[in-house]
């Protein structure tokens, strides 16, 4: 029965995926992730989001916005506290092209917790929900952060729920709802060898096409697709997600280390198409204003 629900959600039938067997309550938070996604409506990156409606045209609180050190409270801040991250998550993982990027809702690990994150700024305990990439292409870079003015080529974002709300949908409409980590990655000429963000990208090739959908199987800890950086550091202020609707919901906490990474990979992400069967490429928001908000950074 797994595998039909498996079919209908990967539209794959003929499944050659049959024999995987994935979890009913996965599935049914892989529905729900696309569901989310697709309740924003239709939307794409053809003018940087300056497009979009409602609070992504209204809000006061949006993102993403530049990072200036020098414009930055430098504070004592806690450390940032991983819980979970270093456990094995429960396999097979799906990763999906929603038409927007590459996702993967992350389950709990096999020994059936959560990761999560508190710390930092953070207005309580977030547990981790999924994980997906901004990117440029073969000419322009595509991180939704820039630090100090400059835009990298990828940015991951991890994305946390407040423990304290049942489901993302309710998250969304509260300011202390979510909590998303952003992470630069630098294209780099030299084969970087990276655990847990190779597991991701050696599978993009398999879903360039809208709507598909690929399996990951093995060992993979949600501290892998750290890269191993110091989380030590980080920029941190409050603002909200930068897809529509653009919730003012997310803190924000953006490291200052950047992976090195692969160019082979990276350039992985720039056959994905979109649902028009266009070039997903470019797939950032252009940078909004901080009004008046406190960035915080803090130091080691
Ligand atoms: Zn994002």
């Amino acid at each position: 029965m797994l595998c039909f629900s498996f079919c209908w959600l990967l539209a794959l039938c003929g499944c050659t995926l049959a024999n995987i067997q994935i979890p009913e309550e996965y599935l049914a938070a892989i529905r729900q992730d696309r569901a989310d996604d697709q309740s924003a409506g239709e939307y794409n990156y053809d003018k940087q989001g300056d497009d979009w409606t409602g609070t992504c045209a209204t809000g006061s609180k949006q993102s993403p916005i530049n990072l200036n050190l020098d414009e930055s409270k430098i504070v004592a801040i806690p450390r940032l506290c991983f819980y979970h991250y270093d456990q094995a998550l429960q396999t097979p993982l799906v990763i999906t092209n929603n038409g927007h990027t590459a996702n993967m809702v992350i389950p709990p690990t096999r020994g059936g917790q959560r990761a999560g994150i508190n710390g930092g700024l953070l207005p309580g305990d977030f547990e981790v929900q999924s994980v997906h990439f901004h990117w440029g292409s073969k000419n322009s870079k595509g991180s939704e952060h820039s630090i100090g003015n400059r835009r990298y080529d990828v940015e991951m974002h991890i994305v946390h729920k407040n423990v304290k709300y049942d489901t993302m949908g309710e998250a969304t409409l509260h300011p202390d709802g979510l909590a998303v980590l952003g992470v630069m990655l630098r294209s780099t000429y030299i084969l970087t060898f990276q655990n847990g963000l190779d597991k991701i990208f050696n599978q993009l090739p398999k879903i360039e096409q809208y709507s598909s959908n690929a399996t990951i199987t093995g060992t993979l800890t949600v501290g892998q697709l750290l890269g191993g950086i110091i989380t030590d550091q980080f920029f941190t202020y409050n603002g909200s997600l930068t897809t529509p609707d653009c919730a003012e919901a997310v803190t924000w906490t953006v490291f200052s280390a950047v992976i090195n990474y692969s160019g082979r990979q990276i350039a992985k992400l720039w056959k994905l198409k979109d649902s028009r069967e266009k070039p997903l490429v470019n797939n950032y928001r252009k940078i909004q204003e901080i009004n008046g908000r406190d960035v915080y950074f803090r130091a080691l």
